[in-house]
């Protein structure tokens, strides 16, 4: 099994350059095409394929089609990804409103809130009081979850989400979370990938020619 986070992600970024490239009526690729498009090497791209069990042909290169089904499988992306999110505030309500996801196989199928008055089991994405969370998951086999909660409220509401058998978080919270081994939680911070941007930005302006590596795992 691979556990490396950035080859994960070199897949999703594979993925959504076959897209792209299906989308302009290419059929077939070749690894330097999928490599320039994802900004790593072709050799890269061979390995990770590799890793995977996956060949192209050294003259025709990848069939498009079945790569995609190969790299969806891979990504647990042939079958709708069912997530709960805690935290029905601003950056909450948005995402429930982002329609790209269910595209993406991804589906957001309930929020839960403490605060009554956002309280709606009418809404496509029902807002449910927290106390409903547990039972939720347990009856709708949610695996996956989201953390859109003030940082304060994050750690009780991760500890929430894993009594009731979730095992993957997204976390918005600006705050590092705890948790065992059997969760894995991924963290979005904007502000700091913003703050990294910037200190870039202001390093490339003062000196031009500095090489800032690693943009791309
Ligand atoms: P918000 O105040 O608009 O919404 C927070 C929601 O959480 C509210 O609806 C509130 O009732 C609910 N809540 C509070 N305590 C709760 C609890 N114990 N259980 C369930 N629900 C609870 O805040 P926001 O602007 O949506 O931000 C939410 C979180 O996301 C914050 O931690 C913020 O710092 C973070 N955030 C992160 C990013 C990022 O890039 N990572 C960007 C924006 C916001």
């Amino acid at each position: 099994m691979v556990t490396n986070k950035n080859c994960i992600l070199r897949l999703s970024r594979y993925k959504n350059a076959l897209y792209r490239f299906k989308s302009l009526g290419f059929f077939k690729i070749f690894s330097d095409y999928l490599a320039d498009a994802v900004g790593v090497t072709s050799a890269q791209v061979r390995k990770d394929f590799s890793l995977f069990g996956i060949s192209g042909n050294k003259r025709g290169g990848y069939k498009i089609d079945s790569l995609i089904e190969k790299l969806n499988d891979i990504l647990g992306k042939n079958e709708l990804q069912k997530v709960i999110m805690a935290g029905a505030g601003n950056l909450g309500s948005a995402l429930i409103k982002y329609k790209n996801f269910e595209k993406e196989g991804i589906k957001i199928v309930a929020a839960f809130d403490i605060d009554p008055a956002k309280h709606n089991s009418r809404l496509p994405v029902p807002v449910l009081p927290l106390e409903d969370l547990e039972q939720y998951v347990m009856i709708n086999k949610t695996k996956i979850g989201i953390i859109s909660v003030p940082d304060i409220a994050a750690q009780h509401i991760l500890d929430v989400m894993i009594k009731a058998g979730i095992c993957g978080v997204l976390n918005f919270a600006p705050i590092q979370l705890k948790a065992s081994e059997s969760c894995i939680i991924n963290n979005v911070n904007l502000e700091l990938e913003l703050e990294n941007l910037i200190y870039f930005v202001n390093a490339l302006q003062k000196s031009p020619n500095v090489r800032i590596s690693d943009k791309i795992p």
